[in-house]
């Protein structure tokens, strides 16, 4: 395996190893914490970074260190032909793993052709079981497809893991449930703190569910959770129960951020880099493909703006400065 000599590091010390790679900002979700619900504007299909320039990039970003690439949205199965894409990006030398999150809608028929070319692991998006529910939180009637999606899933040879964005009001009394679900199913899920990233901007406080908060609650009804040792890089917190194997997740980024280990940056589907998933700052890899700059180039490039990746949302919340709508989750894809 082709072993990086440059690595990819930021003023605070930090190493990128992981890109997420944003395919798409259009979505066949709306969902209630993600896109807009009215008057969004898409990106301009001519914007979009074509397959080719994709993996343009992940080999240059690979050649600087990233390890591991996920590939999500919008909603990624959404583009045709992402089959195509990841095996692309699977023969890059230098990336050791591959996965997706997905909103689970269009999976079903796509996952045996994806795992073929290369995907190793998939986090299916599920927020409720109640079906009612599910069309409040997401804009639409799809909860049955969706556990059909992921039941398939699990029955297949690729690691699976459940995402669920906890809201105060919303689904905060499923909590149980999903417990259970995770149980039965064999396959962790990630608790995660409500983010302003809402293209709705209805983000408050008082929505976001803590971490200790969910932990107390599975505790009473489940027995002490132990926490496991976990990757410092893996944003979730992994935990698990006294009796069985089954572990479950929290990705506190409100209420115990962890910029310090973080060791991830992104592309959006129009080519842009992000270095911090909070900041609107970003750099334009695609005018730099689309000029013919060399590899060479756009590599010093990507240094230099990785160089000055912000602290991150642990600096917007030590300045009081969190407020809804920080960022577009749909256009920069979590
Ligand atoms: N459409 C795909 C999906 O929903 O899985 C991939 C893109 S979505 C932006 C990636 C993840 O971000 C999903 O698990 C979603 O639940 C999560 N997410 C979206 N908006 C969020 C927010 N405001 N706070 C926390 N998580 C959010
Ligand atoms: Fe779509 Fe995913 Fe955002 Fe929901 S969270 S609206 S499925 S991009």
């Amino acid at each position: 395996m082709l072993k990086s000599t440059m690595e990819l590091s930021d003023s605070f010390g930090r190493i990128a190893k992981k890109l997420r790679i944003s395919v798409t900002d259009r979505c066949n979700m709306r969902c209630v914490y993600c896109m807009p619900h009215n008057n969004t504007s898409w990106l301009n299909q001519k914007n979009i970074l074509a397959f080719d320039q994709i993996t343009s990039l992940a080999r240059i970003f690979a050649s600087l260190g990233i390890e591991k690439i996920k590939i999500t949205g919008g909603e990624p199965l959404v583009r045709d032909n992402i089959r195509s894409l990841i095996s692309s990006l699977s023969s890059i030398e230098g990336i050791i793993s591959i996965s997706m999150t997905t909103n689970g809608l269009l999976l079903k028929d796509k996952l045996t052709g994806l795992k073929e070319a290369g995907l190793d692991s998939i986090n299916i998006s599920l927020d409720t079981f109640d079906h009612r529910r599910f069309k409040l939180m997401s804009g639409i009637d799809g909860l049955d497809t969706v556990m059909s999606s992921i039941k398939l899933a699990v029955s297949q040879n690729i690691r699976v893991k459940i995402n669920t964005v906890i809201m105060r009001g919303w689904n905060d009394d499923e909590i149980s449930e999903f417990v259970k679900f995770s149980k039965k199913m064999g396959c962790p899920v990630k608790f995660i703190e409500f983010m302003p990233l809402d293209g709705t901007r209805i983000w408050s406080e008082n929505l976001v569910v803590s971490e200790d908060e969910m932990i107390k609650k599975i505790n009473n009804n489940f027995g002490k959770l132990s926490p496991l040792d976990n990757d410092k890089a893996d944003p979730a917190r992994l935990y698990r129960f006294n009796e069985g194997n089954a572990t479950i997740g929290f990705i506190p980024t409100i209420t115990k951020p962890f910029c310090q280990d973080c060791d991830r940056v992104r592309i959006t589907a129009d080519g842009k880099l992000h270095t911090c998933l909070f900041e609107k700052e970003n750099y334009d890899l695609k005018a730099l493909l689309d000029q013919g700059k060399s590899n060479e180039d756009i590599r010093e490039y990507i240094r230099k703006c990785v160089m000055e990746k912000p602290e991150g949302i642990i600096k917007i919340i030590r300045t009081h400065s969190l407020k809804p709508g920080l960022n577009n989750m749909h256009t920069i894809g979590g």
